[in-house]
């Protein structure tokens, strides 16, 4: 199986048997209540799934990243992973933190779930972070709109996890994925990442993986952190996904998980940093589409298919086009092997659904799968 990235599954999690006395030696500390973005990255640093990253970025790390897209040491790296205050009484208590202080970490409801360790306080630029991270500092962009809601001094240190958060009942850890590739028998595994219900031109790629000979298995991914206005709740996702894959996929092939963390919207900086963290989970390969963690009109399309050439983060990009079904051919296709014009061709886009949806009209099979489109007709499937 793969090696994690930079070599070594990073994992800092208490041990049970101390964990319940460190949550108490933790009540006595002082408490940061990050923003959601950052409780998930604090759980998935001490997970593993951001290897080799062991806390929040200090200085050098975070600049590195926004100058040259690699950590210090040389590896690739495109979006910096860092612990800024979303609130006043956080920017006070990091402002009075000495560095080597412990800090209990709270989950959001009032839970303390991991201990920082301040390593360097240091001051950086909003605009310069948007400009590099995602290429504008319109703050229509949604990652954007949030940084302006962090103060522009940040704590770079280690974490530790006491207490894994609660995301339903679909979430594994690095370990975990790896455990089960290795039980199964996966040596080359391709990693799916997804942020919507699936639709039939997600199958049909996903199927072209599978054909592959060179892919054992295909692990499903959705991302199912925060949510912006307008996207599926996560449980449906997981629900519709669920249904989808027992019922047209063969169990030795595939494994369904969630990925707890919040959509960054980069473009191919974003596409990069989810290979990375599908290395870890212990992925040889992963699947990019058209226009994956775009959002708007911010980013050339293709533009995540590219950044594999530039980049090399050890995983096989499978780099995929639009995909249609045409009702000329009678399947669904792509450019590549279908002549027929846009007349004959059925759109999978989400506004499409979203409408046929919103007008309590059928959803024909050739755009989904029957098992989906009860989940999605049972009303309420939108967050807000
Ligand atoms: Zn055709």
């Amino acid at each position: 199986m793969i090696e994690p990235y930079g070599g070594k599954l990073v994992e800092r999690i208490a041990d049970e048997s101390h964990a319940a006395k460190l949550i108490d030696e933790a009540k006595e500390l002082p408490v940061l209540h990050p923003f959601i973005d950052q409780v998930y990255d604090a759980e998935k640093i001490c997970t593993g799934a951001y290897s080799p990253l062991e806390g929040f970025m200090c200085r050098e790390e975070f600049e590195s990243v926004l100058s040259n897209e690699r950590l210090p040491g040389g590896l690739p790296w495109t979006l910096p992973v860092f612990l800024a205050p979303s609130n006043r009484e956080d920017e006070h208590t990091i402002s009075v933190a000495r560095p080597s202080d412990s800090l209990a970490l709270s989950d959001g409801t009032g839970k303390i779930f991991a201990i920082f360790t301040l390593e360097e306080k240091f001051e950086y630029s909003r605009d310069a972070l948007a400009k590099s991270v995602y290429g504008t500092t319109d703050r229509s962009h949604p990652n954007v709109a949030d940084i302006a809601n962090l103060s522009t001094t940040a704590a770079g240190g280690k974490v530790l996890l006491l207490r894994r958060l609660d995301h339903g009942g679909f979430e594994y850890t690095p370990r975990e994925t790896r455990a089960h590739f290795e039980k199964m028998g996966w040596h080359s595994v391709a990693g799916y990442q997804a942020r919507n219900p699936p639709h039939t031109a997600h199958e049909y790629i996903q199927r072209l993986t599978l054909e592959r000979e060179d892919v054992d298995a295909l692990l499903i991914q959705p991302i199912i952190g925060r949510l912006k206005k307008g996207d599926y709740r996560p449980d449906v996702i997981m629900r519709a996904y669920n249904a989808f894959v027992s019922s047209y996929y063969p169990g030795e092939r595939v494994m369904l998980a969630s990925l707890s963390i919040t959509m960054r919207y980069a473009g191919p900086k974003a596409v990069l940093f989810y290979a990375i963290i599908r290395r870890n989970y212990g992925c040889s390969h992963y699947i990019i589409g058209r226009d994956q963690a775009g959002v708007g009109s911010f980013y050339d399309p293709y533009a995540a298919h590219r950044i594999f050439d530039r980049l090399d983060v050890g995983v096989v990009p499978l780099r995929y086009g639009e995909t249609f079904f045409c009702r000329k051919c009678g399947v669904m296709a792509s450019r590549k092997v279908c002549p027929h014009g846009d007349e004959f061709h059925e759109s999978t886009s989400q506004t499409r659904i979203r409408k046929l949806l919103s007008e309590g009209k059928p959803l024909p099979s050739e755009i989904l799968r029957p098992e989906v489109a009860d989940i999605l007709r049972e009303g309420d499937v939108i967050g807000d």
